[in-house]
């Protein structure tokens, strides 16, 4: 017996298979073009998925149960897709019935970072409360509760990326708002401060914006000084609402924030947030890192399929 845990992202397409539902022994990642359509990258999924299995001496009948880390909103009740900020389609494509057809065991459908969560949940052990935030494409979150993930509606919770934390109101976000976490700190988002602030360097993507900053380029410097003020401004409104024992950064963005700015920002959220959280402020990189979305939905296809329970 043998588990699938499917990721669609923003730039990347990712099969994972688990023996054990506990860890992935092998993955296949893909670049995703950014024009894909949902039915071209349910295809590519579909078609990586059965070239891992054969690739390992497995039938479909030997999948037990697969989870899909989705990169955009679930309904958790009807267990479907319902919308992908970056990539039309989802919600009319039928791909659960399209995915049942190609495996014995169904399938659980749950948003990326709920999946990364969980993920990092089931690997930090000793830690009761966990917020995760991913910083990518978007700027998703999740909390974890005991290992329990914390859910008041079907559709979407813990939008942390949709939090207002600039000024300029005028900042367009892809949820159709301004304004927003994700308009400024997403890794599209550090590119439209970098432009906004530096319009005559002619920026085009935000690893220039790592890349300078590593390189000791005062413009550079300035922008990624600003980035983790809106950053600290948007955890300090987590800190006050959740009080985790840790917030968790995932994606390549929060391991760079991470490994860079760790003490600046903790000490920038402490500066924002409700006085008697301040001092369990702790900020970390993802644990499960690439793997993240993969295990944790892997994780909750069992728990949903009631092989294990969580709590
Ligand atoms: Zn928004």
């Amino acid at each position: 017996m043998a588990y699938l845990g499917f990721e669609s992202g923003g730039t990347k397409l990712v099969v994972s298979l688990s023996y054990d539902g506990e860890s992935i022994a092998a993955s296949r990642k893909i670049n995703r073009p950014h024009d894909n359509t949902a039915e071209q990258s349910l295809n590519t999924l579909l078609e990586t998925a059965l070239d891992l299995l054969k690739e390992h001496g497995l039938g479909r009948e030997s999948i037990q149960a697969i989870g899909f880390g989705f990169g955009g909103s679930v309904n958790s009740d009807l267990n479907k897709p319902l919308f992908c900020l970056h990539e039309e389609g989802w919600s009319e494509l039928g791909a659960a019935d399209q995915i049942r057809c190609q495996f014995r065991g169904p399938v659980y459908w749950i948003n990326d970072c709920e999946a990364a969560a969980l993920a990092e949940a089931s690997l930090l052990k000793h830690v009761s409360h966990i917020f995760y935030v991913t910083l990518g494409t978007g700027v998703g979150g999740a909390f974890v509760s005991n290992r329990r993930l914390f859910r008041t509606s079907a559709e979407g919770n813990s939008e942390v990326g949709h939090l207002l934390v600039d000024d300029d109101f005028y900042t367009p976000c892809p949820c159709g708002s301004s304004g927003c976490l994700e308009a400024v700190c997403s890794g599209p988002g550090l590119l439209r401060l970098a432009k906004r602030m530096f319009p005559e360097e002619g920026i085009t993507a935000p690893e220039q914006v790592t890349t300078g900053y590593l390189a000791g380029h005062p413009q550079f410097q300035e922008v990624m000084e600003q980035y983790i003020l809106y950053l600290a401004k948007g955890l300090a409104s987590v800190m006050t609402l959740y009080d985790p024992e840790q917030i968790v950064l995932g994606g390549g963005l929060g391991q760079f924030v991470v490994e860079h700015f760790q003490p600046r920002l903790e000490d920038g959220i402490r500066d924002k947030c409700y006085l008697p959280f301040r001092k369990s402020v702790s900020i970390h990189a993802w644990t499960a890192e690439e793997q993240a979305v993969g295990m944790g939905a892997i994780i909750y296809a069992r728990e949903q399929s009631g092989i294990i329970k969580l709590y």
